[in-house]
């Protein structure tokens, strides 16, 4: 009673929203001493249902809801991890792809998961006395024992502890984990807490030496660590005085806890190399950057669009935009595609504006994340460079956006929520009243298109650097080559000549093949049917290194038969060529070349696709094999030949993009030849030398290939001439996914006004990972219609308790798979 006639009195509830299917946010109330601290945009832990979830506060009231209100159970964050604008933009986020906002709001935050993630588990000190303790005896190891390890030298979460100290079991960890703090032996902290340099990896740490401890008696180690580093004064990489000097590591922790030496935490992960100065601007990269420092002063929302050729020098214009932002006294945020955004490519940022970056990346950890993210929060980083995802950076006073290879398919989220960066990006601007821009080689077209509709400005790099010439490139019929050579080789007698030249002169090859494997599919010759995955409807690939038949879908994988699973023939056919094969047949003609391959199968993790990157560039390769991940961006100037092994794969795919596709994968991967001094040459492999597609990449010619290709949309109805939406309804039974699928078209009937409903049908893949897929698409000439539409559907699946992942719906699909 006291509390509600006090005029000073606190809200004593919020509204949260959840990471659930549902839209409505949900009321708690709050315990006294959170009434203060709770702030919209904050993180909160609270009880839903039999589970506990994490979830974003809306805004804080005191209006009693009419049931009893739960209590929040914690407070994730002092500062709000989203603010206004952010919380806006997440809700527009929501409303135009149709998704639930408390998912929206989940994936926003830098902290995806479970709060229980987020925790981390250390040894205090009488942990550590404790370790030592065991390992001078004990041999009986019980779940303490082992746990207690497993942190000898490192924090870890409960699920790290798990997989390292108990066999996996989860419950298990956290169980002991909790009796060993009870009993003081181990601390847990949340990973927002302030960076502690005695837990970062060595290779973030940098040790000085400080003064001369006194007369304290150190272990040999750390007498020897002091040693080095009073006669080498400065900062020294703990990793690399780990590699020279055996337990560096650890004596500099110890020195650390003893306060002997000073650690700091380095602010990157990454190397950085000797800086070079920016590039004096050519005239066209200047008159780019004159427009876009103009509508960074000017303070207001202006969209670009800079098209440049390959080796144009878009990036140095990006720094260069970037400089101006923060002259400006604004931040700027850099979008690059997720393969692109290799140490190679973070260290330009480094150098030209150190401490000052931040870079987001998902190969980083949740603690780095999420230090990045304070340091951008609080302002200290004001140029952020992030993939997908770091497009929710909350860079202070945002001024500018660019989007890097914005064409690039990986800016769309494949999973709820399903949004597109790029597009994301341009609201972000748009509310922000920064100036965005969008680069490319090979423009999408529906951004080409905003050209046209005077939504963005044109910008344009119409030359290679230094004049730079644009490559040859030279097209070899397949089909002729066939015709002359009655053999169906892998390589033309053209593509073998010029390698053999390359290999010569010690110049280097890229050879593009766009499709894991070894070969693309396995007949039977007797009955012909395909091999197919036992959870998809598609046919399973041949790795031949593995020995296995594998499924690009689900990775289901079986041995290859020796007898045809149908008619028990025993003539099994391989059939295809996959950047395995390619790799192999190079051996056989070049067996002394150093040969490195590229795709899904070699890099298994983004430093193994560095590595191979590097490796080629420092030349330790000839000829570098793979798939699209070589057509990115990588700036090596001793390439001087490209080798399309098969223009002609993303051609047949059943998707109304495949030419737009082709036409940027070819085009790309021809831009990789000649950016040094040296002149380049492209050959492209193909049985389709008419198809347009292929035609106007080998010309290098985008404005052809776009008006071309803008007359086939517009005729057909596609993007950008209506919005497309892709519903799919998935279920385990056949029978329940058409029944689903049924009633969505029947709240269809009659199709809302300037709308083109299709389907519903079989999906492409009709059968993936054992649910069966139906599939609606829908082309509306408005937006606002279509949406109203989506959101009709969505409720029809709520209401009827359709399961949670029953009904997908994407909005401006980039696979229509
Ligand atoms: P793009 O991204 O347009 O393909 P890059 O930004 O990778 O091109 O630039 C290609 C190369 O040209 C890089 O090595 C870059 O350092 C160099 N470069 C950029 N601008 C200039 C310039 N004005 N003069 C000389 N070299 C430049
Ligand atoms: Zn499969």
């Amino acid at each position: 009673m006291k509390v509600a006639t006090n005029p000073h009195s606190l809200p004593r509830y919020c509204d949260a929203s959840l990471p659930v299917p549902m839209d409505q946010p949900f009321t708690y109330a709050l315990p006294e001493t959170l009434r203060h601290r709770v702030k919209p945009g904050c993180r909160i832990l609270v009880p839903f249902g039999r589970r506990t979830l994490t979830g974003v506060v809306l805004r804080t009231h005191d209006e009693s809801p009419a049931m009893a209100a739960k209590l929040v159970l914690r407070l994730l964050d002092e500062e709000p991890v989203l603010d206004e604008g952010l919380l806006a933009l997440g809700r527009w986020i929501a409303h135009y792809y149709c998704a639930p906002l408390g998912e929206v709001l989940r994936s926003m935050t830098p902290l995806g998961g479970e709060i229980r993630r987020s925790k981390q588990y250390s040894l205090s000190d009488a942990g550590r006395d404790a370790v030592r303790q065991l390992l001078l005896g004990t041999p009986g190891e019980d779940a303490s024992v082992t746990v207690l390890r497993a942190l000898e030298f490192r924090s870890l979460t409960a699920l790290a502890v798990a997989k390292k100290a108990t066999g996996g079991d989860k419950a298990l960890a956290e169980k002991t984990l909790k009796s060993l703090a009870k009993k003081g032996f181990v601390s847990s902290e949340d990973l927002l807490a302030d960076r502690d340099p005695l837990r970062a990896a060595a290779e973030r740490l940098c040790v000085e030496f400080t003064s001369r401890p006194g007369a304290v008696k150190l272990p040999k180690a750390e007498r020897e660590l002091i040693a080095f580093l009073e006669l080498h004064p400065g900062a020294h990489n703990l990793k690399t005085l780990d590699n020279a000097m055996a337990g560096a590591s650890q004596a500099a922790r110890s020195l650390g806890r003893k306060k002997l030496i000073s650690l700091t935490v380095a602010d990157s992960v990454l190397a950085r190399s000797a800086p070079r100065p920016p590039h004096e601007l050519n005239v066209w990269q200047r008159e780019a950057f004159d427009a876009i420092r103009a509508s960074i002063d000017a303070r207001g929302f202006k969209a670009f669009l800079m098209h440049g050729v390959t080796g144009s020098g878009k990036t140095e214009v990006y720094l260069t935009a970037i400089d101006a932002a923060l002259a400006a006294g604004r931040g700027a945020l850099l979008l690059v595609p997720e393969i692109a955004l290799t140490p190679a490519m973070a260290d330009q940022f480094f150098q030209r504006f150190g401490t000052r970056v931040a870079i987001l990346h998902s190969a980083f950890t949740d603690v780095e994340r999420a230090e990045q993210w304070r340091r951008i929060r609080n302002g200290s980083a004001s140029v952020v460079v992030g993939t997908r995802s770091g497009v929710f950076a909350p860079v202070q006073n945002l001024g500018l956006i660019v989007v890097d290879e914005e064409h690039d398919g990986s800016y769309k989220q494949e999973e709820n929520p399903r949004y597109n960066g790029r597009d994301v990006a341009i609201v972000r601007a748009q509310q922000a009243g920064a100036c965005v821009v969008l680069g490319s080689a090979t423009p999408s077209l529906e951004s080409r298109y905003n050209i046209d509709r005077a939504k963005y400005a044109l910008l344009e790099l119409p030359e290679r650097v230094e004049s730079r010439p644009m490559p040859d490139v030279e097209i070899v019929d397949m089909r002729q080559e066939f015709l002359d050579t009655r053999k169906m080789a892998v390589f033309s007698r053209r593509l073998i000549n010029e390698i053999a030249t390359r290999l010569e002169a010690g110049e280097q090859t890229m050879l593009l093949l766009n499709r894991r494997g070894f070969s693309s599919f396995v007949t039977c010759r007797a009955c012909g049917s395909r091999i197919e995955c036992a959870n998809c409807a598609v046919t399973l690939t041949y790795h031949r290194r593995d020995k296995r038949l594998l499924c690009h879908y689900c990775n289901y994988a079986e041995k290859v038969p020796e007898a045809c699973p149908k008619c028990g023939g025993e003539h099994i056919q391989f059939i295809g060529t996959g950047s395995e094969k390619v790799e192999q047949e190079l051996h056989q003609s070049f067996p002394t070349a150093r040969i490195a391959r590229m795709d899904r199968d070699t890099v298994t993790s983004k430093r193994h696709f560095e590595t191979i990157l590097s490796g080629f560039r420092d030349r330790d390769y000839d000829i570098l094999v793979g798939t699209q991940m070589i057509a990115k961006g990588h700036d090596i100037p001793n390439v001087t030949l490209v080798g399309v092994v098969s223009a002609d794969i993303g051609l047949g795919m059943p998707d109304f993009r495949a030419a737009e596709r082709t036409f940027q994968l070819l085009t790309q991967v021809a831009g990789r030849a000649g950016r040094g001094e040296l002149r380049g040459r492209v050959i492209v492999q193909t049985i389709n030398p008419e198809h347009y597609a292929i035609r106007c990449a080998s010309a290098q010619n985008y404005a052809q290939f776009y008006d071309k290709e803008i007359e086939f949309r517009k005729a057909m109805r596609y993007p950008p001439f209506a919005a497309l939406a892709n519903v799919l309804v998935r279920s385990q039974e056949q029978a329940e996914g058409l029944r689903m699928s049924g009633e969505l078209a029947a709240l269809l009937v009659p199709p809302p006004e300037n709308m083109r409903i299709l389907g519903p049908a079989e999906a492409a893949v009709p059968r993936l990972k054992n649910e069966f897929r139906y599939q609606l698409l829908i082309k509306a000439a408005n937006r606002k219609t279509l949406n109203e539409t989506l959101q009709r559907l969505r409720l029809h699946a709520l209401e009827n308790k359709w399961g949670p992942t029953a009904l997908v719906i994407d909005v401006d699909p980039l696979s229509l798979l």
